[in-house]
């Protein structure tokens, strides 16, 4: 998945490029009202990996970081707004990466839904 072993992700106005190294301990699906507040969506989808292996390639600088609560920081980009990863500021080493945000697309499980509780209710296709 990725060549030589990194995921390489960009935002929608392709300002900003990053690579994260694999392993991806694992994916998920927040539902936490503040990853729907941010992503003006059902969730946010993440990537967890190490935050050593994240290096942005390009556009640094259009790279804003909110602090969302005293424990994580949402990175996004300044100019069309694409969310591109969350990091604690508890455990450091890691940091969530956005699949929406990956090219090529991720093809790998997503093995945890978190916050269950906020799901929202109109989610589901009826
Ligand atoms: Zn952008
Ligand atoms: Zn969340």
């Amino acid at each position: 998945m990725g060549e030589a072993g990194y995921l390489h992700g960009s935002c929608l106005c392709g300002g900003i490029r990053y690579r994260a190294a694999l392993p991806v301990a694992y994916a998920s699906h927040c539902y936490c009202t503040m990853c729907q507040k941010q992503h003006g969506a059902a969730a946010g989808s993440y990537a967890n990996v190490a935050s050593a292996g994240f290096v942005i390639e390009q556009g640094a600088a259009l790279v804003t970081e909110y602090a969302s609560s005293d424990e994580g920081r949402r990175g996004f980009c300044s100019v069309c707004g694409s969310t591109l990863f969350w990091r604690s500021t508890e455990a450091e080493d890691r940091i969530a990466i956005t699949l929406g945000t990956l090219e090529p697309a991720y093809t790998g499980p997503v093995d945890h839904e978190l916050h269950l509780d906020t799901k929202p209710v109109w989610l589901p296709v009826k």
